[in-house]
C-alpha cells in the first residue's frame, strides 16, 4: 500500500491547479450567468493534454489511467473550477474516450480518439430516457437492423452536451425486453456523429451547471451504418458498466473537489469575519466542528475513490470496482453536501450573494445526490451486492 502520488501524478495535479487558478470562480460565475460554454478553458485543458489523459499514446493521448484522470478532475474542482472542470472532462473523456478505449473497434478508435485527444471532438452519452433513469434496463429506444444499416428510434432526456458535441454514445435496445432470456441482455452501444438532421436536441432549462446544457434528444428515424455498433450486439449492459463505474468515480472526485473549494473559501472568510468582539467566527465550534467532520469524511471517501480507480486501472473485476465506487460515492456526496451547507453557514447572509460563489457550488453539489446515480440507488447496490441483503424492487 503506497499513499504517495507518483511524480507523473504530482505533475498532473500541479498543472490542474495552475489551470484552475487561471479559470477560477469569477470566470465560471460569468459563464454560469451567461449560460455559455467555457471555450477558453476547454482550449487550456486540451493544450495541457487533459483531453487525452487516458487515451493511449498511439492514438495521440498520454496513456495514463483513470486514477490520473480523477486527480486532474479533483484538482481542477478544488482550485477554482468547481463542477465545471470535471463536468467537461466527464462528458468527453469518460463517455467518449473511455467507452471507445474499452469497447470500441479499431475503426472507432482511429476515428474518434485522436480528435478527442486534441479537444476537437467533444462527446456526450445518451442513456437516460423519460422512463429509464435509475432503471436503465427499462430502455425503450430501439435499434433495428434494416439491410446493412441500423434504424434508431426513441427519446432520451438530460443528455448533457448533446447541443454541441461532435460524437454521441447511444444506449439502445437491439432485442425487445420480452424476448430477452435475461433482463440484462438486449441492450447495445452505438456511436454517432453530431450534429445530425435526424437527431433533434432541445436544451432543458435547469437549476445549475448552465455552462453546459442538458438536453432532450429525439432520434427520428436515425440511420446508422453497421459499423456504428460497438460489438458484440445485445451485451451492451455489461460494457456500459465500465463507463458508469468511471462516471461514478469522476463525480465523486468532483464532489470532493467542490467541497474542498467551498471549505477553503469558508475557512478564509471565517478567519477574518468578526461579529462579537475580537473572536473570528471561525473559532466558534458550532461552525468549526461540522466543517471538520465533513472534511474528515471527505478524506476517507477520497481514499476509497482512488482504490476504485486503482482497481479499474489494474483490470479488476467490475464487481470489486462497483463496490468501492458506490461506497465512495455515497460517503463523498453526503459529506460534500454537508461541507457546502456549512460553508454557506459560515458566510451567513453573504452566502446568498452570487459574488461569493458558494450558492453556485451549493447548486452544483446537489446534482451529485441525483445523478449520475441517486444516493438511494447507490445504497441499494451496497445493501444488495456488498452487504448481501435482499433486493426490495
Ligand atoms: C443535470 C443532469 C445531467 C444529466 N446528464 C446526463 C447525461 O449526460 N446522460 C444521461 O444519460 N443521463 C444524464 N442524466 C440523468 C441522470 O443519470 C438521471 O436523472 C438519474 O440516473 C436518475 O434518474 P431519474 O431522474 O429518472 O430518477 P428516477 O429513476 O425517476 O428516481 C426518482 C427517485 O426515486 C428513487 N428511487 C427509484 N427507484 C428506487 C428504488 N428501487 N429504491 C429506492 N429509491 C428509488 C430515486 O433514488 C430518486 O430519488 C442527467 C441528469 C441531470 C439532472
Amino acid at each position: 500500500m503506497d499513499f504517495d502520488l507518483t511524480e507523473q501524478q504530482k505533475m498532473i495535479a500541479s498543472l490542474a491547479k495552475e489551470i484552475a487558478q487561471a479559470f477560477g470562480p469569477a470566470y465560471w460565475r460569468q459563464k454560469e450567468e451567461d449560460g455559455e460554454f467555457g471555450d477558453e478553458f476547454w482550449k487550456a485543458v486540451s493544450e495541457a493534454g487533459f483531453t487525452g489523459i487516458i487515451i493511449p499514446e498511439e492514438y495521440g493521448g498520454s496513456g495514463n489511467g483513470v486514477t490520473e484522470l480523477l486527480i486532474a478532475m479533483e484538482e481542477l474542482a478544488a482550485n477554482g473550477c468547481g463542477m465545471a472542470g470535471p463536468w467537461y472532462l466527464i462528458l468527453t473523456e469518460v463517455f467518449g474516450a473511455l467507452s471507445i478505449i474499452k469497447h470500441g473497434t479499431e475503426e472507432h478508435k482511429q476515428k474518434y480518439l485522436p480528435r478527442i485527444a486534441t479537444g476537437e471532438c467533444e462527446f456526450c452519452m445518451a442513456l437516460t430516457e423519460p422512463d429509464a433513469g435509475s432503471n436503465t434496463l427499462n430502455t425503450n429506444t430501439m435499434a433495428k437492423k434494416q439491410g446493412d444499416e441500423w434504424l434508431i428510434e426513441g427519446s432520451k432526456v438530460f443528455i448533457s452536451g448533446a447541443d454541441r458535441a461532435q460524437g454521441m454514445l447511444i444506449v439502445a435496445r437491439t432485442m425487445p425486453k420480452d424476448k430477452a432470456a435475461k433482463k440484462t441482455l438486449g441492450l447495445s452501444l452505438f456511436l454517432t456523429d453530431l450534429p445530425h438532421e435526424l437527431v433533434e436536441v432541445r436544451p432543458i432549462p435547469k437549476h445549475g451547471i448552465n455552462y453546459s446544457h442538458s438536453c432532450e434528444v429525439s432520434f427520428n428515424g436515425l440511420m446508422l451504418p453497421e459499423t456504428a455498433l460497438m460489438p458484440p450486439q445485445d451485451t451492451g449492459w455489461h460494457h456500459i458498466l465500465d463507463t458508469l463505474n468511471c462516471e461514478r468515480m469522476a463525480f465523486t472526485a468532483a464532489a470532493i473537489g467542490i467541497a474542498r473549494l467551498a471549505i477553503s473559501k469558508a475557512a478564509d472568510y471565517s478567519r477574518q469575519r468578526k461579529v462579537f468582539g475580537d473572536a473570528p467566527i471561525g473559532s466558534y465550534q458550532g461552525l468549526q466542528f461540522p466543517v471538520a467532520e465533513a472534511y474528515a469524511a471527505l478524506e476517507c471517501a477520497e481514499l476509497l475513490n482512488y482504490k476504485a480507480a486503482t482497481l479499474f486501472d489494474n483490470g479488476a473485476d467490475a464487481r470489486a470496482i462497483g463496490h468501492a465506487a458506490n461506497m465512495a460515492k455515497v460517503v463523498a456526496v453526503d459529506s460534500a453536501i454537508k461541507a457546502v451547507y456549512w460553508a454557506m453557514q459560515v458566510f451567513g447572509g453573504h452566502a446568498y450573494a452570487k459574488e461569493n460563489d458558494v450558492e453556485r457550488w451549493w447548486r452544483e453539489i446537489n446534482l451529485v445526490r441525483l445523478a449520475p446515480v441517486t444516493q438511494q440507488m447507490a445504497l441499494n447496490y451496497i445493501g444488495e451486492h456488498v452487504v448481501g441483503m435482499p433486493r426490495s424492487y
